[in-house]
């Protein structure tokens, strides 16, 4: 609980329209799209550097927690305040504070929404290639924290190799600045890569300085369909080792695309086992050959039929189903898990094989989806938690899952991140030296043990 004294100066900090505690704000900042809740003793909405410096110096001295949040759409319980305290909320640090085309990169606040800055972008000729499906929600700040990765991930990579510059406060209200506008620059440490995925635990990111890419010339989407799900995996890790590097080859079976078919109506094909949805971009001639060849591979492997969005439209459409996907899955139970095991492309078809066992065995609902091009996997598992035997089969076959991902010498977040939802797991992928070193850096940024504590290590 935080005291009337407290409260006085948090108010004093940020200004009374930047303090809430109403039980009704307190609520709704308790969750994320994960489960569980637990609800902030106090929300608080900085508008600058200095306030959120400000808000970190009182919470440290009074040892209370401080949960950074975004959006709230993590899906592994990264921003819900475990042990109370304050919620950082940072959505009114929404700023694109500068675009710079002739040195390709641009300047923001952390709550920027990941669409805000895309369609900035575009009017510029530009675009920032970390894509998650949020993206029309989530925040930058989120993004960064979460290391966020998306569909594009395969050829344009994710979060991490996007940023140029960082401004971070830590714990202790330190504002600390690294990096720059340069495309080299080897002054002092490399500390983007340690803030990056660190979930709001090692210091608030309030500016960033992020690379951007000119937009390319031509662009193809095709959606391959197959009978067989073994053979849409099978596509999946020909076509990386014959050296095409695609944009995108996402991954969805039947299960998803009948559910994505009720709710959107896209003319999917609802008989199909399996179905992938590949994009190409670059310069016309070399995307025309490289969607001939990744054509001519989807046949070898057996694809019934493949079908090109002929128009901007078509492929939009495609997108927006695939971008559906966990939303319209989610609508089907009361909670949808979404898992986000990875594993090398040469091992997606053993993973996509392993996976569908497991869930048979078990008797459950799921559907899989996937990145499956850079090997993120992303079952949806339809549930009621309230349904005490069944929640005790997922929580099986999760683990399950992960055993599996740790045999095919995979990892057990691609891009969504630990959370509250996956640090049981984290001792089965990082050995105990690892761990006690991950500690080691938390006490030293943050000794008190202040910023999103219970979460990571
Ligand atoms: C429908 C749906 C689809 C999704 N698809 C994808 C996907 O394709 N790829 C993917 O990677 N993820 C995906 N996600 C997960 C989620 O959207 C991402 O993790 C996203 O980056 C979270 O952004 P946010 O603004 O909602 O952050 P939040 O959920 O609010 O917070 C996430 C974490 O960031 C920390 N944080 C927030 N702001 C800051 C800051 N300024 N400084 C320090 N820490 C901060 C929080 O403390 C928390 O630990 C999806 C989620 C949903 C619901």
């Amino acid at each position: 609980m935080l005291d009337q004294d407290l409260k006085n100066k948090l108010v004093a900090a940020v200004g009374a329209d930047g303090f809430q505690d109403q039980p009704e704000v307190l609520y709704s900042f308790s969750y994320d799209a994960h489960f569980e809740e637990s609800r902030p003793d106090a929300v608080v909405f900085p508008e600058s550097t200095t306030e959120v410096s400000a808000v970190l110096g009182l919470a440290d001295q009074a040892g209370i927690p401080v949960t950074a949040r975004g959006s709230g759409t993590s899906i592994c319980g990264a921003p819900i305040p475990k042990q109370q305290g304050i919620v950082l909320a940072m959505t009114k640090m929404n700023r694109i504070l500068e675009v710079s085309p002739r040195d390709r990169c641009v300047r923001v606040q952390p709550g920027v929404v990941n669409q805000d800055l895309q369609t900035e972008l575009a009017g510029h000729g530009f675009f920032y290639p970390p894509d998650p499906a949020s993206l029309s929600v989530s925040t930058i700040g989120g993004n960064l924290a979460q290391n966020a990765g998306g569909p594009r991930g395969l050829k344009y990579g994710v979060t991490k190799d996007y940023i140029m510059g960082l401004e971070v406060v830590l714990a202790s209200g330190r504002i600390i600045r690294f990096g720059s506008k340069n495309v080299k620059d080897v002054t002092g440490y490399n500390f983007a890569p340690l803030f990056c995925g660190s979930e709001g635990t090692l210091g608030i990111v309030t500016e960033a300085i992020l690379r951007v890419v000119p937009l390319p010339e031509a662009r193809r989407t095709v959606m391959a369909t197959y009978q067989d799900l073994a053979d849409t995996a099978n596509t999946v890790a020909e076509v990386i080792a014959s050296g095409i590097v695609p944009v995108a080859m996402e991954l969805m079976d039947k299960f998803v695309i009948n559910a994505v078919e009720d709710a959107a109506g896209l003319g999917l094909p609802r008989q199909a086992e399996g179905l992938l949805l590949i994009e190409v971009d670059g310069v016309e001639e070399a995307v025309e050959k490289e969607m001939a060849r990744i054509a001519e591979k989807a046949r070898e492997n057996g694809a019934t039929n493949i079908k090109e969005a002929r128009t901007r439209e078509e492929q939009d459409d495609l997108w927006r189903g695939r971008r559906s996907a966990y939303g319209v899955m989610a609508r089907m139970a009361p909670n949808c898990i979404v898992e986000d095991a990875t594993v090398p492309v040469s091992r997606v078809p053993e993973m996509i094989e392993g996976m569908r066992e497991i869930f048979v065995r078990h008797g459950l609902r799921v559907g899989i989806l996937a990145h499956a091009g850079d090997g993120n996997m992303h079952p949806l598992i339809s549930t009621d938690v309230r349904d005490k035997e069944e929640w005790q089969r997922v929580e099986k076959a999760i683990r399950e899952v992960f055993e599996l991902a740790v045999r095919l010498e995979g990892t057990l977040s691609g891009e969504h991140g630990i959370g509250l939802a996956k640090s049981e797991f984290l001792s089965m992928f990082l050995d105990q030296a690892t761990l006690e070193t991950t500690r080691d850096i938390k006490r030293a940024l943050d000794p008190n043990n202040i910023l999103n504590p219970g979460k990571f290590c």
